[in-house]
């Protein structure tokens, strides 16, 4: 099956994630969002740790930022 170009701009999970009760189309976040979580984040924890508010060790790796920036936009697109 032909996957469109735009695919490019957005990530999927794996396992798959559905869109809300949809069994057949997954849910996407669109890269530039979630790199900007991640830009946002390690700037965060930087910061903290800078200002002795947090151990280097609690620093979030980019896997981890792109996952928590996933499931807040998700919050975020689902809310009523
Ligand atoms: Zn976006």
């Amino acid at each position: 099956m032909h996957k469109s170009g735009l695919w490019k701009y957005f990530s999927t999970t794996t396992p798959p994630t559905y869109f809300r009760n949809d069994r057949s189309h997954r849910a996407a976040w669109c890269n530039a969002c979630l790199q900007q979580y991640v830009t946002n984040g390690r700037e965060l924890d930087a910061l903290h740790i800078r200002s002795g508010e947090a151990e280097a060790t609690s620093i979030r790796s980019e896997s981890e930022l792109r996952q928590e920036g996933g499931y807040i936009d998700d919050l975020l697109k689902f809310r009523d």
